[in-house]
């Protein structure tokens, strides 16, 4: 065991006794090679960042542009800097115009839990309504709207007044009332298994929104920058949310998230008290100089077209072939088995055979799949001929 590996084991805080535990040397493109001289397909894109791949030279030529002008200089919403700006101004173009403010922080969960304050502060209401087998971060108050209790349950108690329904389902919507801040929904849901929305039970929940005065909040962490075929996967539906919450792919490899909204709404964070709402290093100024590189680099690249091949490579390779169900959209896409244990054999098998896979934190019988969206049709097809080879072996 190498000193490296010995302080991973020993030092580094564990988040389960069998961590993956592959020794990174290097990741470029749709691959990691580890230290041990192996080459990886990395087919689920560091769980839905590197939609340009590993280390996209734009995105690198970007972040060494601003190391040389400077790192940190000040707190969030101080001081103009000029990355922060660019990339807020570029983002705000390609969203519909009531999404025209940005706030910068550095995951997705922080993304969350400034939505939820927002969404309090804006409308003088405590009341949050989520769905079953949701997922919305770790920290506190994305932890209290997560669907599931083996994740709440050790940590109550958590926020009030947070009340579950079921996704696609018109039995719990008479829970968004007056007293309702917002319900907050992952158009299709990750975690929870790869699940799409149903459009117009989409278009219902917005409704009740708004005949409730509730705002709704999207989560679009897994789900943004071209994953499922379009930049924001609420355009696959005739939906806007109030505000939309993002990070994952957004950095193109660096930490970052963002919630974003209107003007309007985000004027409630300007005072009683100023300064209720900040951060240290949101909005990171290299992280934001990748964030645009990447972002300009998705808008000029066909990726609409890319993730939509992605999805028929799959359902022309793997339909009807020991697979129970493929699901999801564009490049996010789910393959349910049989049962858990066939999907961690496969899982095993593949990553021995050089294809990195996983399942999804709510499902252990799907795998997930998620691959750069830069990947060739090639290497794709490879990738999933080695992944049906598994299945078959084991079916
Ligand atoms: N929301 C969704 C839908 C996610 O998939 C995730 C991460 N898996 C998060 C929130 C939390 O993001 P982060 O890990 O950056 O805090």
């Amino acid at each position: 065991m190498t000193e490296n590996v010995r302080s991973f084991y020993e030092h580094v805080a564990q988040t389960s006794d069998a961590p993956m535990g592959l020794e990174i040397e290097r990741a470029e493109g749709c691959h990691i090679y580890t230290k041990d001289g192996r080459k990886f397909v990395d087919l689920i894109s560091g769980i839905a960042v590197s939609s340009l791949g590993h280390r996209h030279p734009n995105v690198i030529k970007a972040i060494k542009k601003q190391l040389d002008k400077h790192l940190h200089v000040m707190v969030y919403g101080e001081f103009i800097q000029e990355p922060q700006s660019r990339f807020a101004s570029l983002l705000c173009d390609n969203l519909p115009d009531l999404l025209d403010r940005v706030y910068f922080v550095n995951s997705g969960t922080e993304a969350i839990e400034g939505a939820l304050k927002l969404a309090k502060k804006y409308t003088g209401r405590s009341k949050f309504i989520s769905f079953h087998n949701s997922y919305h971060g770790d920290t506190h108050g994305s932890l209290s709207i997560t669907g599931r209790n083996v994740y709440r349950d050790p940590y109550e108690p958590l926020l009030p007044n947070v009340h579950f329904i079921d996704f696609n389902s018109n039995a719990g919507l008479s829970e968004i009332d007056e007293n309702t801040a917002a319900v907050v929904m992952e158009p299709i849901q990750g975690e929870g298994g790869i699940i799409e929305a149903n459009p117009e039970w989409m278009i219902e929940v917005r409704e009740k929104c708004n005949d409730a005065g509730a705002l709704l909040i999207f989560d679009e962490i897994q789900t943004g920058f071209y994953r499922t075929g379009k930049l924001f996967a609420f355009e696959h539906y005739d939906v806007v949310p109030d505000i939309l919450c993002l990070a994952k792919a957004m950095g193109g490899g660096m930490p970052m998230g963002a919630f974003v909204s209107s003007t309007e709404i985000f004027e409630v964070f300007k005072h009683d008290p100023p300064l209720n709402h900040v951060t240290t290093f949101g909005g990171h100024p290299v992280s934001c100089a990748a964030a645009h590189a990447n972002l300009s680099v998705l808008l000029n690249g066909n990726f609409e077209d890319k993730a939509f091949q992605i999805a028929e490579m799959a359902c022309h390779m793997f339909r009807g072939k020991g697979i129970e169900e493929i699901r999801g959209r564009g490049a996010m896409l789910g393959l349910q088995l049989r049962d858990a244990e066939l999907t961690q054999k496969v899982v095993a098998d593949c990553i021995e055979k050089g294809i990195i896979l996983g399942w999804t934190l709510h499902s252990n019988s799907l795998i997930r799949i998620a691959p750069p969206l830069i990947i060739d049709r090639s290497l794709l097809e490879k990738s999933f001929q080695t992944i049906l080879n598994s299945v078959q072996k084991y079916v």
